[in-house]
C-alpha cells in the first residue's frame, strides 16, 4: 500500500544508480573552465532537441549544476540533496527535513525543468519554472542567492513582488520583465492573482504573465497545497475597466445630486422602477433615448442612465483625456448607486440603523454612530458582517447620513468587490507539466489523494537525535501557561535558547502576559513582515533567547545554533498546544535537532483548549477535570489523554474530508466555468477586427436559438419589430427574427467608423462579460454555502450543486449575450448599467490592489 502512494523501491534505486553516475563526473566537470561549464546548458538543450530525454541527460545536468553551485555558492551539494533533485524530474513531492538543505534542492531540480522548458530553438516557445515559495522574504533571498548560479549556467532569474510599489508603472514592467526570465522566484499567492489579474485586463499587451507557465516547484509545499487548499484566493479591487476607486468624495457628490440637492442639480432624477429586465419596453424610448433619466431594474439590479443625464453628470469635466475617461466611469457608478441607494434599498426592510456607539463630529459635538446593518430577506434577522458589494453600501451609508441632517453620524465601510477567484489546487493544475515541490513534512496519503503526487521521503543525512519529549495535559489554561512558564524559567537558567510555538496570535497574547508577570524577557513575532520575521526566527538558537512565535512565522529561515548551545541541548521547542493537523506538530518540532545536532521538543495542551472544547463542549470536560491532580492541575488519566488524541484525530479527518469536496467542488464547476469563461474571453480579447465581428454575428444565432427553445422572444422586442417576423412556420419566423437582428447589427454599423464601433463593442463586451462573471461568482459562492455549508454533505450534494451552478452559467451567458447583441444594435444608448451585487458575504476575503 504504501509504496503505491510513495516514490516506489524501483525509483529509489534508479535514483541511487544516477547519484552515483553524478559522482563519477564530478571531476569531469570541475576541469571545465566557466565558459565550457555555461555552454553545457546549450549543449543540453540541443540534445533534447535531438530526441534525447531528460533521463538520459540527468547525470551530466545535475553534475553541471553541482559544479556550478560549487563555483557560485562555495558549497558542494550532498548526495541526498542531488539524489532529492533527480527524483523531482519525476513531478514528486520531497519530503526532507527542516535544514537539509532544501534551497540547493530547488536549484538542482529548477535546473532540470528549465532546460526542458527552453529548449526550442524559437524563443518565443519558452516556457517559465516557476518556484514559488512561503513568503516573500524567501522569494528574495533565494534568488539573489542563487541567481549566481543560475547565471553562469546561463539562465535568467528574477523574482516577482507582491507590494504596490509607490512608482506604479515601474513596477508594472518591473513585473512583466520578472515573469519573462527562465527561472521566477515568488509566493504562490503573488502568481495566482497575477494570473488572475491577466484574465482581466482589456488588451493583451497588459499582461504579467507572458510567456508559458511550464512547471512550478513548491518549496514547503504542504503549507499551500495542503494547509491552504480550501481557502479560495479572492481577488478583489476596483470594478473591471476602471483603475479609480470612488471615493466619498464622489459618492456623496452623487447622493446629492440624485436628489436635486441645490448646487448639485435643479430636480430631482426622475426614475422608473421596473420589475424585470425583460419589461425594457420601446415606450420608455424615443428616438433610441430613455424617457427618464434613469431605470432600474429589480431583478437583475441594472441601472440604465439616460444620454442627457450623462451629460449633465460629465458637465464640469474638463479634459477628455483616458484619466478623465476613468472619472466618467467613477461618476457613472457612483451615480447609479445613488440612485439604487434612493429607489431600490429600503429602510426596516432591506437594512435598519443600530446603534454601535458615539464619536466626535467635525464641529466636536458628541454624536450617536449608527451602523448600517442588513436583513436577512429569509429569516428576517440581522445579518452580521455582512454588507452590500460594489459601492452601494457607501450609497446607502452616505444617503443615511444626508438625511440625518447631521443629527447623527454613520460608520463608513469600505468597500471591495469580487472580481476573480481561485483556489491552490486549481491555480497549480495550470503549469504545463505540473508540479512538484519539497516539504519538511508531509501527509503522502493526501497528497497522492487530492494532486496525485507521490512522495519521495529523503533519508536525512545524519540520523536525528532530537528527543520529543511526552506531551503534558493541563485542566485549565491557567495550569498550563503555569506550567509552561515553570518549564521556560527552568531552561532558560541554564541559557539553553527556546521556541515557543503557538496556534495563533491570541494564544501568544495570553502566554506573553504570563510571561511578563513573571518578568521573563522574549522576542515575539507574529504577523509583522516577513523580512523581519527572518531576522529574529535566525537569533533564535542563541544563548538564552527565548522566542515566542506563531506556527507559521519565519518558516523557511534556519535557526543556527550559537557555539556552545550544542553541549546545552541545543534548542528547546516548546508548542503551546497541539494543532489541528499533527502535520504542522510536526513542523514546528522539525525547527530543532536539524543536521544531527541535539535538540528537545515538548507539547502541552489543556482541557480548555479550542480544539478539545469544539469536540466536548465545557460540560462534559468539567466531568473529565475529576481525573486531574489538584497541586499544578496535570491530568494523568491514560482515558483523557487518548479523548485529547482523538480530538485531533476527528478535525483532521475534517479537514481532510472538506479538501477533498473541496477540490472537486472546484474542479467541476469553478474551474470548468472559469476555463470557459476565460477562455471565451480571449478570444475575444486577441481577435482580429473581422473576427469580433463575426463572434457577436455567430452570438446573434446563438442567442435566436435560444430564445426560440425557451420561449423568450419578448427578450428582443425593445430591438426588432417582432410582428413583421412573425411567421406560422416556426422555422421561418426564428429565420426571420435572425435576419431582421442582423440587418440592425448591420445598419447600426454603418452609422460609425466601424474600426472604432468594433474597439467600442470589444471593449464594452469584455466589461459586460466581466460584470455578469464577478456577480456569477458571488451567486456562485451563496449557492456554495447553502448547498455545502452544512458538515456532513455527500456526493449528492455536489451533483445538486453542479447542476445549479451550470443552470446559473447557462443563464449567466445568455444575458451577456443580450446585453452585447443591445449594445451591438443601439451602442447610442450608451447604458451606465450596472450590477448590483447583495450576497451575504462572510468569507475571509484578501484585499488585493490593482495591478493596472
Ligand atoms: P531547508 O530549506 O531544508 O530547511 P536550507 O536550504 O535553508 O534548509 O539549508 C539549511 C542550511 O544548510 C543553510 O545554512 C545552508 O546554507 C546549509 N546547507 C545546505 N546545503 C548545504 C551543503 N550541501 N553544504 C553545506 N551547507 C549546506
Ligand atoms: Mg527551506
Amino acid at each position: 500500500m504504501e509504496d503505491l502512494l510513495s516514490y516506489t523501491k524501483l525509483n529509489r534505486k534508479r535514483i541511487n544508480r544516477i547519484c552515483r553516475e553524478v559522482n563519477d563526473l564530478e571531476n569531469k566537470y570541475s576541469s571545465f573552465s566557466d565558459k565550457e561549464l555555461s555552454s553545457m546548458t546549450d549543449e543540453f538543450r540541443l540534445s533534447l532537441r535531438n530526441g534525447k530525454t531528460i533521463e538520459d541527460i540527468l547525470p551530466d545536468a545535475l553534475a553541471v549544476c553541482r559544479e556550478a553551485i560549487k563555483r557560485r555558492l562555495g558549497i558542494r551539494p550532498f548526495d541526498t540533496q542531488i539524489i532529492a533533485a533527480a527524483a523531482m524530474s519525476d513531478n514528486i513531492i520531497a519530503e526532507m527535513k527542516t535544514g537539509e538543505g532544501k534551497t540547493l534542492v530547488q536549484i538542482l531540480s529548477s535546473y532540470l525543468y528549465a532546460l526542458e522548458a527552453t529548449k526550442d530553438i524559437d524563443k518565443s516557445k519558452w516556457g517559465s519554472v516557476h518556484i514559488l515559495t512561503a513568503n516573500e522574504y524567501l522569494a528574495q533571498r533565494d534568488k539573489e542567492q542563487n541567481e549566481k548560479v543560475f547565471s553562469l549556467l546561463k539562465l535568467s532569474c528574477d523574482y516577482v513582488e507582491d507590494k504596490v510599489n509607490s512608482n506604479r508603472k515601474d513596477y508594472r514592467s518591473k513585473k512583466v520583465k520578472a515573469y519573462n526570465s527562465d527561472i521566477v522566484y515568488g509566493t504562490a499567492k503573488t502568481v495566482a492573482f497575477d494570473y488572475l489579474d491577466d484574465n482581466q485586463v482589456k488588451d493583451a499587451s497588459s499582461r504579467f504573465i507572458n510567456r508559458k507557465m511550464y512547471h512550478a516547484i513548491i518549496d514547503e509545499a504542504d503549507d499551500i497545497l495542503l494547509d491552504q487548499a480550501n481557502r479560495p484566493l479572492v481577488l478583489s479591487g476596483p470594478m473591471p475597466g476602471l483603475d479609480i476607486t470612488i471615493n466619498d468624495k464622489e459618492i456623496k457628490w452623487a447622493c446629492n445630486f440624485v436628489h436635486g440637492i441645490k448646487g448639485y442639480r435643479s430636480k430631482k432624477a426622475n426614475v422608473a422602477v421596473i420589475d424585470r429586465y425583460s419589461q425594457f419596453r420601446l415606450d420608455l424610448l424615443y428616438g433610441g433615448e430613455l424617457l427618464y433619466d434613469a431605470l432600474i431594474f429589480k431583478d437583475n439590479g441594472r441601472v440604465i442612465l439616460s444620454n442627457e443625464f450623462q451629460d449633465e453628470i460629465y458637465k464640469g469635466q474638463k479634459s477628455n483625456s483616458l484619466e478623465s475617461q476613468e472619472e466618467y466611469f467613477a461618476k457613472d457608478i457612483a451615480v447609479s448607486n445613488a440612485l439604487l441607494a434612493e429607489y431600490y434599498y429600503k429602510r426596516d426592510k432591506d437594512y435598519v440603523l443600530v446603534e454601535v456607539g458615539t464619536a466626535k463630529d467635525k464641529d466636536g459635538t458628541i454624536k450617536k454612530v449608527y451602523e448600517v446593518a442588513l436583513i436577512s430577506q429569509a429569516t428576517g434577522r440581522i445579518l452580521h458582517k455582512t454588507k452590500y458589494r460594489n459601492g452601494i453600501q457607501q450609497a446607502i451609508e452616505t444617503k443615511e447620513e444626508l438625511l440625518s441632517g447631521g443629527k447623527y453620524l454613520i460608520k463608513k465601510s469600505t468597500d471591495y468587490i469580487i472580481r476573480s477567484t481561485i483556489t491552490y489546487p486549481s491555480f497549480v493544475g495550470l503549469y504545463e507539466t505540473g508540479i512538484s515541490g519539497m516539504t519538511g513534512t508531509s501527509d503522502v496519503e493526501e497528497f497522492n489523494e487530492i494532486y496525485g503526487l507521490q512522495t519521495y521521503v529523503v533519508p536525512t543525512r545524519k540520523p536525528s537525535i532530537r528527543k520529543d519529549e511526552e506531551t503534558e495535559i493541563y485542566a485549565t489554561k491557567r495550569y498550563k501557561y503555569r506550567a509552561i512558564v515553570k518549564d521556560i524559567k527552568k531552561h532558560h537558567r541554564r541559557q539553553q535558547p527556546i521556541l515557543v510555538g503557538t496556534t495563533c496570535v491570541k494564544e501568544s497574547n495570553e502566554l506573553c502576559k504570563y510571561l511578563d508577570v513573571n518578568g521573563i524577557k522574549y522576542q515575539r513575532l507574529d504577523a509583522v513582515n516577513d523580512k523581519d520575521e527572518a531576522y529574529k526566527i535566525a537569533q533564535a538558537g542563541r544563548k538564552g533567547m527565548i522566542t515566542i512565535a506563531t506556527n507559521m512565522a519565519g518558516r523557511g529561515t534556519d535557526i543556527k545554533l550559537e557555539e556552545g548551545v550544542a553541549s546545552l541541548g541545543g534548542l528547546y521547542v516548546i508548542g503551546t498546544s497541539k494543532n489541528s493537523s499533527s502535520r504542522i506538530d510536526r513542523q514546528l518540532m522539525g525547527r530543532c535537532a536539524r543536521q544531527g545536532l541535539p535538540g528537545k521538543t515538548k507539547y502541552y495542551q489543556s482541557l480548555e483548549d479550542d480544539l478539545v472544547i469544539l469536540r466536548y463542549g465545557k460540560y462534559k470536560l468539567s466531568a473529565m477535570k475529576k481525573y486531574y491532580s489538584t497541586d499544578d492541575g496535570l491530568v494523568t488519566s491514560s482515558k483523557v489523554k487518548k479523548i485529547v488524541d482523538k480530538c485531533q484525530k476527528i478535525e483532521e479527518g475534517i479537514s481532510k474530508q472538506n479538501r477533498k469536496t473541496s477540490k472537486e467542488v472546484e474542479l467541476k464547476i469553478f474551474d470548468l466555468q472559469r476555463n470557459k469563461l476565460f477562455e471565451q474571453r480571449n478570444k475575444l480579447l486577441n481577435a482580429s477586427q473581422k473576427e469580433v465581428l463575426n463572434i457577436i454575428i455567430k452570438m446573434i444565432g446563438d442567442y435566436t436559438n435560444t430564445m426560440f427553445e425557451n420561449n423568450e422572444l419578448f427578450k428582443v422586442k425593445h430591438l426588432i419589430d417582432l410582428d413583421k417576423c412573425y411567421d406560422e412556420d416556426e422555422s421561418k419566423y426564428k429565420d426571420n427574427v435572425y435576419k431582421s437582428l442582423l440587418m440592425s447589427f448591420k445598419k447600426s454599423r454603418g452609422n460609425y467608423n466601424v474600426s472604432e464601433y468594433i474597439e467600442y463593442l470589444r471593449g464594452r463586451t469584455l466589461d459586460i462579460v466581466d460584470s455578469y462573471w464577478i456577480s456569477h461568482l458571488m451567486n456562485l459562492e451563496e449557492m456554495r454555502k447553502s448547498i455545502l455549508g452544512i458538515a456532513n454533505f455527500g456526493l449528492s450534494d455536489i451533483d445538486t450543486f453542479e447542476r445549479m451552478a451550470s443552470r446559473l452559467f447557462q443563464n449567466m451567458n445568455e444575458s451577456i449575450q443580450n446585453e452585447v447583441i443591445t449594445y451591438s444594435i443601439m451602442p447610442n444608448l450608451k447604458f451606465g448599467s450596472y450590477v448590483i451585487s447583495n450576497s451575504d458575504d462572510e468569507e475571509e476575503v484578501k484585499k488585493h490592489e490593482s495591478n493596472h
